[in-house]
C-alpha cells in the first residue's frame, strides 16, 4: 500500500529506536484529515463545538454611537467655542437619554443631554463629560437634575479634561458590519457564544463530533467490581481515556477490555474501525510475548511501530486500520496504539495524539502555553529524549513560578499525575537540571 510506504518513509530519516517527539508530532499531524460533515446547532448547544463556517458580522456592534459613561453628552465643538476665561464650559441641560430610551430632540452647541451608559448619542452630540467631572450650577426649580428633562438646569466642567469624542463608543467599534467575527475551526467558548449572540445569530454550523473508539488490552486487567486476583490490576486507562476524550468534547466509544487473544483483538479493531474515525488502544505495543496488537494491527492495515525518544511513553503504534480487515478495504480509522502504563497513556495522549484529534475534529489546535519556572530541586535528565515530568508549580511572592517534580516519576505511578498541576518539559537535548535553573512548564489548567 502507498500509505504504508509513505508512513515508513516519514520515519526513515530518524533512528527507529528513538523517534524524536517533534518528528512524531509532525507525522501524526500530517495524517490527520479533518472530518467534513457538519450540522447546525442552536447557539445554546454550541459550547466546545468546532465552528464549521466563517462568521461575518451582519451588523455593526454596537449598532449606533452610544455613551460609555453616565454623564452629559454635548457637541465637542463646545470645548473650543463655549470655553470661558477660567477654562470651564457651561451648558444647559436640554433633556435626557437612557439605554433603550433615546433623546429625540435637537440641541445647539450651548446645550447638553443627560445620558446614561449605553444610551444612544443624541443628534449633534459626539462627546460625553462623566458626571464626576461636572458641577451642577443651578436648578431653577424642581427636584434633581437627572429626574426630569431640562428643568432649566445647567452644568459646568473643566474643558481641559476632555477632547471632542471623549467617552463615546463608536458604532461598529466592537465589530464592523462585514468584518470576520469568528473563524471556522474555532472551538467555541463562552465569549464566542456571547459574541455570536450580540450579532443576532442564534444557530451555527459545527463539525459533527469526532468519533473515537477506545479499548484496553491485557489479560491482567480487571474491571471495577471484579475480584482482583494475584497479578491483576484494575483497568484505569479506560477511565483516563474516556475523561480526556470527553474533555475535548469528542464522541467517546468505550469498547471495554480486550483479552490478549488474536480473535478478540481482531474483532475489537474491526468493530472500532467500522464505528469510529479514530481508534485508541492501550497496552500491547511493547516488545513482549503478548504484544498481539502489534501483529494484528499490522495485518489489518498500515501501522508503524515507533520507539519514541520520550519519557514516559516509549513504545507506540500509529497508522490506519480498515474495517474490511485489510489495508484499503472498508472504512479506515486512524489508529494510535498507546503504551499500557497509565502515566505513559496520558502523556502520549496529550503530547502526541491530542493535536491530531483536534485537527481531525476540524479545529485549529493552539500550542499549549509554556511558562518558565525555577526548579526547586536538581532533576536528572538524559540527553537524547524529551521528558515530561509531573510537577507542582506555584507562583511565589517574588512573582516568579517555582516548580518541583511530584514524587516518583515511574510511568505507572498515576498518583504523580493526579497530584501534579503541570508537566515539566525537559527538551530533547537538555542535560541534568540544577536547583535554581529555569525549566519549561506546561500548566494543566487555564482560566477559560
Ligand atoms: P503493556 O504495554 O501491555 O505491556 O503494559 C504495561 C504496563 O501497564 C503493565 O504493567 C500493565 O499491567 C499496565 N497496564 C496496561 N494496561 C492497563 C490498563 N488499562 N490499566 C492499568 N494498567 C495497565
Ligand atoms: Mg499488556
Amino acid at each position: 500500500m502507498t500509505t504504508s510506504n509513505e508512513l515508513s518513509r516519514c520515519v526513515a530519516q530518524f533512528d527507529p529506536q528513538a523517534l524524536p517527539v517533534s518528528a512524531a508530532q509532525a507525522i501524526v499531524r500530517q495524517w490527520a484529515t479533518p472530518i467534513v460533515a457538519a450540522e447546525r446547532v442552536a447557539l445554546s448547544d454550541a459550547l466546545d463545538r468546532v465552528l464549521a463556517e466563517d462568521i461575518v458580522s451582519p451588523i455593526d456592534v454596537p449598532a449606533y454611537d452610544n455613551s460609555a459613561m453616565d454623564g452629559y453628552a454635548f457637541d465637542g465643538a463646545a470645548l473650543a467655542a463655549a470655553v470661558q476665561a477660567d477654562g470651564s464650559v457651561s451648558l444647559a441641560v436640554a433633556g435626557r437619554a437612557l439605554a433603550g430610551h433615546p433623546f429625540t430632540g435637537n440641541i445647539d452647541v450651548a446645550q447638553c443631554v443627560r445620558v446614561m451608559t449605553g444610551a444612544l448619542m443624541p443628534a449633534g452630540c459626539d462627546t460625553v463629560v462623566p458626571q464626576e467631572q461636572v458641577q451642577e450650577v443651578q436648578a431653577v426649580e424642581g427636584p434633581q437634575a437627572d429626574q426630569a428633562a431640562g428643568d432649566g438646569q445647567s452644568i459646568r466642567f473643566a474643558a481641559a479634561a476632555l477632547r471632542a469624542g471623549s467617552n463615546r463608543r463608536r458604532a461598529g467599534e466592537d465589530l464592523a458590519r462585514g468584518a470576520p467575527a469568528v473563524r471556522a475551526g474555532r472551538i467555541l467558548r463562552a465569549s464566542d457564544l456571547g459574541l455570536l449572540a450580540s450579532l443576532g445569530i442564534g444557530e451555527v454550523a459545527v463539525r459533527r463530533r469526532l468519533r473515537v473508539a477506545f479499548f484496553s488490552t491485557g489479560d491482567e486487567l480487571r474491571s471495577i467490581g471484579q475480584p482482583l486476583e494475584p497479578g491483576c490490576v484494575y483497568d484505569s486507562n479506560r477511565y483516563t481515556l474516556l475523561a480526556m476524550l470527553r474533555r475535548l468534547n469528542f464522541d467517546a466509544i468505550d469498547l471495554g477490555v480486550v483479552r490478549d487473544e488474536p480473535a478478540a483483538l481482531e474483532k475489537a479493531l474491526l468493530t472500532a474501525a467500522a464505528s469510529a474515525d479514530v481508534i485508541l488502544t492501550s497496552g500491547g505495543v511493547s516488545v513482549g510475548d503478548a504484544d498481539l496488537t502489534k501483529q494484528l494491527s499490522r495485518a489489518l492495515g498500515d501501522v508503524a511501530f515507533w520507539s519514541l525518544a520520550m519519557r514516559p511513553g516509549r513504545p507506540m503504534a500509529f497508522g490506519r486500520v480498515w474495517s474490511g480487515g485489510r489495508a484499503g478495504v472498508g472504512d479506515p480509522a486512524l489508529f494510535f496504539g498507546l503504551p499500557g502504563n497509565p502515566v505513559a497513556v496520558m502523556v502520549t495522549f496529550y503530547q502526541i495524539v491530542r493535536d491530531a484529534l483536534l485537527i481531525m475534529a476540524g479545529a485549529t489546535p493552539q500550542p499549549a502555553p509554556v511558562l518558565h519556572a525555577i526548579s526547586a530541586v536538581p532533576i536528572r535528565k538524559r540527553p537524547g529524549r524529551t521528558e515530561f515530568q509531573r510537577g507542582t508549580a506555584q507562583r511565589a511572592a517574588d512573582g516568579r513560578w517555582h516548580v518541583a517534580p511530584t514524587g516518583s516519576q515511574g510511568s505507572g505511578v498515576l498518583s504523580s499525575m493526579s497530584e501534579a498541576n503541570c508537566f515539566i518539559v525537559l527538551a530533547h537535548d537538555q542535560p541534568d537540571v540544577d536547583a535554581g535553573d529555569t525549566v519549561d512548564i506546561m500548566l494543566f489548567d487555564g482560566l477559560i
